[in-house]
């Protein structure tokens, strides 16, 4: 066990065993339903806070902690048990408070364009580290309320669905967030929409679509060539009859790529028939895609041009770019391979000289 919030309620409960039943009660409502940090659950008696204080310790540990946009932006690079890194991002806006999560240490898919794909992947993460990355927003927010969460960070949330399906409900059940306030974002894991389709949890689904013909797509996101266009199609549908939600599609507008009239006029037709809401992304820069996005110009007229079209579409804004927290920006893989590197590189090179440059 890694985190005091793996635990359900009736985890809790074993936990608690020989305490008086009401303890379990007064835990839960000060973690779960206050969100509070277990140290200021005064319900609870100081010495049960500090046994369980000593036998689960924080599962992230801030390794850095950087903000911008005047603080309304703040992201964390946190090291895991096992000195694997994620990151999350805080933004909070006039009307809400929103935090992207990661889902995994890395991620498997290799999205040309996203710099967790272009590092790979190193692990799943737990429940307890998925939760507990909303409960530092949550704490770091206060006194607003955090009002959304997204699985937008590092990773694949479908890719770890057990985990993911758990933390939603969780948060529903404990926390009180409802559909429009979680949000799921899968590159376009088939067989996890349509499982998803059934579980009848209160949820966004977001599909990370960024191409509407399989030549085009099958080059951005290489999972569409185990699940092309067609069968993402007959899964979303699925979703939509199953939930009666609408579904959205994110399109990260790159330069000549994906912001063409004959790209749009395929979007339109793709989304038209789910009667989609589709979330512009203008493309966040990463080391490893040189390709760059489109101006903003081409975004406001990409985006006009859906309208006109009868297709519901707004620009999403690029929260946090200077820290590298925007959409597809988080790497901390690929950072902590970095500094290791640098770390294990001797200060004096074999020969005797020093290094020429780090
Ligand atoms: N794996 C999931 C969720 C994490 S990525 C998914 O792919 O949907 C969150 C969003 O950021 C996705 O829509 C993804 O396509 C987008 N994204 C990735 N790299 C990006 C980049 N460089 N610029 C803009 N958006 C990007
Ligand atoms: Fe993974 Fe999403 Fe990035 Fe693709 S865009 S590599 S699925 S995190």
């Amino acid at each position: 066990m890694v985190s005091l919030y793996d635990l359900d309620r009736a985890g809790l409960a074993d936990l608690l065993d020989g305490e008086p039943r009401y303890r379990v009660d007064q835990l839960w409502r000060g973690i779960w339903v206050e969100g509070r940090p277990l140290a200021e659950v005064t319900t609870v008696p100081a010495r049960l806070r500090s046994s369980l204080a000593e036998r689960f310790a924080p599962s992230l540990r801030a390794r850095a902690d950087v903000a911008s946009e005047h603080g309304a932006t703040r992201k964390w690079v946190f090291e895991l048990a096992d000195g694997a890194t994620i990151e999350t991002v805080l933004m909070v806006y006039r009307d809400r408070v929103t935090v992207c999560v990661s889902s995994q240490a890395g991620c498997a898919m290799g999205c040309t364009f996203c710099a967790t794909g272009q590092a790979g992947f190193t692990r799943q993460l737990s429940v307890g580290e998925v939760v507990e990355q909303v409960l530092v927003a949550t704490w770091s927010a206060a006194p607003r309320r955090l009002s959304n969460v997204v699985f937008m960070g590092m990773g694949e949330p479908l890719a770890n669905y057990p985990v993911t399906v758990e933390v939603v409900r969780r948060l529903h059940e404990a926390r009180g967030l409802s559909a429009r306030h979680l949000t799921v974002s899968t590159v376009g894991v088939v067989p996890g929409i349509e499982r998803l389709a059934r579980e009848g949890l209160p949820l966004t689904l977001a599909v990370s679509l960024h191409a509407a013909n399989d030549e085009t797509r099958d080059s951005l996101v290489p999972l569409n060539r185990r699940y092309p266009l067609q069968r993402l199609y007959e899964a979303c549908e699925t979703w939509i009859g199953a939930t009666g939600r609408r579904l959205s599609f994110e399109w990260a507008l790159i330069d000549g790529v994906n912001d063409t009239d004959r790209a749009r006029d395929e979007l339109v037709a793709y989304a038209s028939g789910l009667r989609a809401h589709v979330n512009l992304i203008p493309l966040n820069p990463t080391p490893g895609y040189l390709v760059r996005g489109s101006s903003p110009e081409r975004v406001g007229a990409f985006r006009d041009g859906l309208i006109a079209r009868g297709v519901n579409a707004t620009v999403r804004n690029t929260r946090g770019r200077s820290i590298e927290a925007a959409c597809g920006q988080l790497a901390a893989v690929t950072n902590a391979r970095r500094s290791l590197v640098v770390r294990s590189r001797p200060a004096v090179a074999p020969e005797g000289r020093a290094p020429a440059h780090e």
